[in-house]
């Protein structure tokens, strides 16, 4: 009898110590993705155009896309910009975010930018391409820091936007390549670019951008190249968990912020060829496994290839 009470008192305790145990377990990890998000090393960044990650033309011999790549369609003939990067350039060859100049200034411009679904299938994009929060000063001023390495002389002015892209986008039977131009656009009402400038290089990378990752160019177009903190935090500022649409591509389907379903911070090497995956995502106000691209502050930065139809 004794030995049983006994018995029971040591299951009892151990009961007790494995609860506690697990509810301290459970403390810790509470509340569930409420950690302090994963912060980049901006400091280290591959440059794209140098193997693995490529810059593949499709009109100069590279028929496919390929993983950690930008699928280009061709190069415009009359390219021009920056090309010297090496005062941020570390010794292994990699580039430092936090040591590039930025193009300084706060512009505010009349924004118009309006998104809607028709009820027949579409995705309306209008508006004027100038975004909802200011800009770096353009032409790049001469004497600025920026001005030492990129001469940038066009300004930013007012576009004609407008897009019918589908609401419910499809996958491809195969991909297609990028062109020059908007690949999409931000919800802040600016063009997406992809992340090759004129001549061919990794334009984050040489280009000068103002502190939310755009700049314009021969078009006069303001474009992004860059996830930069302040245009994530235009848009959203990230808290947990999977980060928020901050555009549409070309051919539908959207673009989020850097981070994945668990709230991890996502690299190139975490998508596909084109730069996205699939998983459920809130689209419209409802979850659905849908494709989708990701920007990731390493080369091609926003989109590899198009996954649908531009
Ligand atoms: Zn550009
Ligand atoms: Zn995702």
């Amino acid at each position: 009898m004794n030995r049983v009470r006994i018995r029971s008192l040591v299951l009892f305790m151990t009961l007790i110590t494995l609860t506690a145990g697990l509810a301290g377990c459970q403390k810790k990890e509470d509340p569930p993705g409420g950690e302090t998000p994963e912060t980049p090393d901006l400091t280290h960044l591959p440059f794209g155009g140098v193997s693995p990650t490529n810059i593949l033309i499709r009109n100069q011999g590279s028929p496919n896309p390929d993983f950690l790549s930008l699928w280009l369609c061709g190069l415009p003939p009359d390219g021009a910009g920056a090309d010297n990067a090496d005062d941020w350039t570390n010794p292994d060859g990699t580039w430092d975010y936090t040591k590039k100049p930025q193009v300084e200034g706060n512009v505010t411009w009349n924004h118009v930018f309006d998104i809607s679904l028709d009820g027949k299938g579409n995705r309306i994009i209008t508006g004027n391409n100038l975004p909802n929060h200011p800009t770096g000063i353009f032409p790049i001023q001469k004497g600025t820091e920026a001005w030492n390495y990129d001469k940038n002389p066009n300004i930013i002015s007012e576009q004609v936007v407008n897009y019918t892209l589908p609401a419910l986008p499809q996958v491809a039977s195969t991909p297609n390549c990028v062109f020059f131009g908007p690949a999409g656009f931000s919800l802040t009402g600016a063009a997406i670019y992809h992340g090759a400038s004129t001549l061919g290089t990794d334009a984050a990378a040489h280009e000068m951008l103002d502190r939310f990752g755009g700049h314009t160019d021969g078009t006069e177009r303001y474009h992004y190249h860059f996830p930069a903190q302040d245009l994530q935090d235009h848009i959203h500022p990230h808290e947990h968990g999977h980060s928020v649409l901050m555009g549409y591509m070309l051919d539908g389907f959207g673009i989020y912020g850097p981070y994945g379903e668990n709230g991890e911070l996502l690299t190139s090497a975490d998508l596909d060829e084109c730069h996205g995956h699939t998983h459920p995502v809130l689209w419209d106000g409802q979850m659905i496994d849908l494709y989708h691209y990701h920007w990731t502050y390493d080369f091609p930065y926003n989109i590899g290839c198009f996954r649908g139809t531009p």
